[in-house]
């Protein structure tokens, strides 16, 4: 059996689960080998031994049953790096870019910035901006003690300094002071009864739904935010496609000003911001 064979042969049985089955077959046979994926194209017609084989059909079959990748290979990229992922954590979206994206937008003209990250989970958010504003002071914070193991260690391995800080975020806001410049998050929003659920059954779901309508972790971050942020300070969130409008009623309600939305590569309203005055 060649690696192009075995690929194939993958390629059919994740068919129905995968909507990219090439990729996934490519990324777990490289990951599997040690290869990089351009390694892995220039040996494709090299035999396959038994065992590689074996355990190449049992990752297989994991992600047949719905399994992602990046729990699979135990790693994501994001941004510019790359992070490890497990079970207790969200797998990043490309999506999260665009938060990304707008918050270093807005950090740009600010000396020294104190952002908090809202729901950190992997960390990807609060370390990728740790990483390109490494003059910011970055504050992770997460519910879950086995998430923030993970974003440590993908702090240790960037060699990024961020502070973690285990709380539930409804509560970390009412702590302390008005010190922020800004504060993003990612929460979990979709609806508990939202079918597409299902389909990301391997993942936390504290980090997915609310358990009711998709909007609770928003309109908690929204109605406490202006407490944590400095006035001119600016709170950013990533939010289901149909949220949007949702979301600026909320932030409108509690007082923020120059409430935006943007859009991600897929077209769709993904993150809202607004101003404390
Ligand atoms: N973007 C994720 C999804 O729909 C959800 C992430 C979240 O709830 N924060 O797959």
């Amino acid at each position: 059996m060649t690696l192009a064979l075995a690929i194939a042969d993958a390629i059919g049985r994740l068919q129905a689960v995968s909507d990219s089955p090439r990729q996934d077959a490519e990324w777990l046979l490289a990951h599997l080998l040690g290869y990089s994926r351009a390694q892995l194209f220039t040996r494709l017609d090299h035999p396959l031994p038994q065992g590689d084989l074996d355990r190449f059909k049992a990752l297989i079959t994991r992600r047949a049953k719905g399994e992602p990748v990046a729990y699979l290979t135990g790693e994501k990229g994001f941004w510019t790096f790359s992070v490890a992922v497990n079970s207790a954590v969200l797998v990043p979206r490309p999506e999260t870019e665009l938060l990304v994206e707008w918050a270093l937008e807005w950090l740009k003209p600010l000396a020294s910035p104190r952002v908090a990250d809202l729901g950190t989970g992997s960390g990807v958010i609060a370390l990728a901006l740790t990483l390109e504003r490494p003059d910011a002071h970055v504050t992770g914070v997460d519910l879950s003690a086995d998430a923030l193991a993970v974003a440590r260690d993908n702090a240790a391995q960037l060699r990024a300094q961020v502070d973690w800080v285990e709380a539930d975020f409804g509560e970390w806001l009412l702590m302390n002071g008005p010190e922020h410049d800004l504060i993003v998050a990612n929460p979990p929003y979709i609806a508990a009864r939202d079918p597409h659920l299902d389909a990301l059954r391997f993942e936390p779901r504290m980090a997915l739904t609310d358990g009711h309508d998709g909007l609770n972790a928003l309109r908690c971050i929204i109605a406490h935010a202006a407490l944590r942020l400095r006035a001119g300070g600016r709170l950013m969130v990533e939010h289901g496609y149909d949220q949007a409008s949702a979301v600026q009623t909320l932030m409108t309600e509690a007082g923020f000003t120059e409430v935006t939305t943007r859009h991600d590569l897929g077209g769709q309203p993904r993150a809202t911001a607004g101003l404390r005055p």
